[in-house]
C-alpha cells in the first residue's frame, strides 16, 4: 500500500488533501502535515476544508490559504485523509466522485473504502500515525512543521495517550517527533488549556442536562440551539464533553447530543472497554470507533434520545 501511495507521491504533480467536516487534532494534523511534507518534494498540494480551523487548533503551523471550494479536476490525485465515509467531506463531496484516483488513508473500523486506494489500517492510533509512515518511507527530514503536526494527531486522538490506542508505536513515533523539535507542553497547552470563558458557560449548560441511568452505567448531555446562543458559543466550544462525562466512575456509555437544525441532532458517544458504541452509530447511518462514534438524527431532543438510550441499553 505504501509503495502505491509512494508511487503517486513521485510521479503527481498536483494533489488537493482533505478531511472530514468538524475537523478534529487528528484529522488536521494529518492533513497539514501531508501538505507541507508534499510541499517538500517540491510539489503542489491545496487543501479543502468545508470548515473553518477550530480555534484550539489555530497555533498549527497551516497553508496561507485553505480552499473553501471543491474543484477535483484541477488535480492529479486526491487525498481523503481520517476519513470513514466520503459523504463525510462535507455537502460538496458529491463532486469528488468523478477523479479517478482518490487516495483514501484512515484508521476508523467503520471506513467504507471508497478509494481507488484505500489504506485503513484499524490498529493505527492515529490517521497522523499512518502518514508519518508514509512519510519514513521517503529519504527526507521531518520538518518543524510536519513534527509539530503529526504530534498533535496522535495526542489528540489518543486522548493524550490514555485511550486504548495508545501504543508503544504511537509513544515511539511521539519520541521521535519530540527529538525533531516537539514540545509536549506547548501543544498541551495550546489545545487543553486555552479555551475561551464561552466554552465554560457552556459546559454549565450541558451539566445541568445530566441524566445518568442503567444504574450509573450511562451518562447524557444535551445541548440545544438555544443554549449556544445564550452563551454566545458555538459547535467547536462543546468539542470533547462528552469525554467529561465519560470521566464519571461507573459510567460505560456517555453521550453528547448537539442540536444543528431544527428537528436535527448530532450524537457522540463514548465508552469504555468493549462497548461498541462505532457499531451503534454505524447503524444510525454514522460511524467512528468502538471507543468513539457519532450519528446524525433527526426527530425531537425527547425522541432522539429515546432512540438513543434504548440502542445502547440494548448493547448493554
Ligand atoms: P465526534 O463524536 O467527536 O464527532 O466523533 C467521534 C468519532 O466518530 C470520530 O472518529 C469521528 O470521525 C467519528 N464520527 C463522528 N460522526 C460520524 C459520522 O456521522 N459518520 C462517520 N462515519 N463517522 C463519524
Ligand atoms: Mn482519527
Amino acid at each position: 500500500m505504501i509503495e502505491e501511495i509512494e508511487k503517486i507521491l513521485r510521479e503527481k504533480r498536483r494533489f488537493l488533501i482533505t478531511t472530514h467536516v468538524d475537523p478534529d487534532g487528528d484529522a488536521i494534523g494529518s492533513v497539514f502535515a501531508m501538505y507541507f511534507f508534499i510541499k517538500q518534494l517540491g510539489l503542489f498540494p491545496e487543501v479543502y476544508l468545508r470548515d473553518k480551523v477550530p480555534y484550539r487548533y489555530g497555533f498549527l503551523p497551516q497553508p496561507h490559504r485553505v480552499e473553501t471550494e471543491l474543484e477535483p479536476l484541477n488535480y492529479d490525485a486526491i487525498f481523503v485523509l481520517d476519513c470513514g465515509d466520503l459523504k463525510r467531506v462535507g455537502e460538496k463531496h458529491e463532486k469528488l466522485k468523478d477523479h479517478d484516483l482518490i487516495v483514501n488513508i484512515d484508521h476508523h473500523e467503520t471506513n467504507e473504502m471508497f478509494g481507488k486506494i484505500n489504506y485503513v489500517d484499524v490498529q493505527a492510533s492515529s490517521t497522523a500515525e499512518i502518514v508519518y509512515r508514509i512519510f519514513r518511507f521517503f529519504d527526507v527530514p521531518l520538518s518543524q512543521e510536519i513534527a509539530i503536526n503529526l504530534y498533535t494527531g496522535i495526542f489528540t486522538d489518543t486522548g493524550s495517550f490514555r485511550f486504548q490506542n495508545t501504543t508503544d508505536e504511537a509513544f515511539f513515533i511521539c519520541g521521535h517527533l519530540v527529538r525533531n523539535g516537539v514540545s509536549p507542553r506547548f501543544v498541551a497547552e495550546m489545545v487543553y488549556e486555552n479555551h475561551p470563558k464561552e466554552r465554560f458557560l457552556l459546559l454549565s449548560e450541558a451539566l445541568k442536562t445530566l441524566e445518568v441511568t442503567e444504574g450509573g452505567k450511562v451518562g447524557i448531555v444535551s445541548l440545544t440551539t438555544d443554549m449556544f446562543q445564550r452563551t454566545n458559543s458555538s459547535y467547536e466550544h462543546s468539542d470533547g464533553f462528552a469525554e467529561y462525562i465519560r470521566e464519571m466512575g461507573g459510567i460505560k456509555v456517555a453521550i453528547l447530543i448537539r442540536e444543528l437544525d431544527k428537528g436535527k441532532y448530532k450524537v457522540s458517544m463514548r465508552s469504555k472497554d468493549d462497548i461498541d458504541v462505532g457499531r451503534i452509530c454505524h447503524n444510525f447511518g454514522g460511524g467512528g470507533h468502538r471507543n468513539a462514534a457519532g450519528c446524525i438524527l433527526e426527530g425531537t431532543l425527547e425522541e432522539v434520545k429515546g432512540i438513543v438510550k434504548k440502542a445502547v441499553s440494548e448493547e448493554l
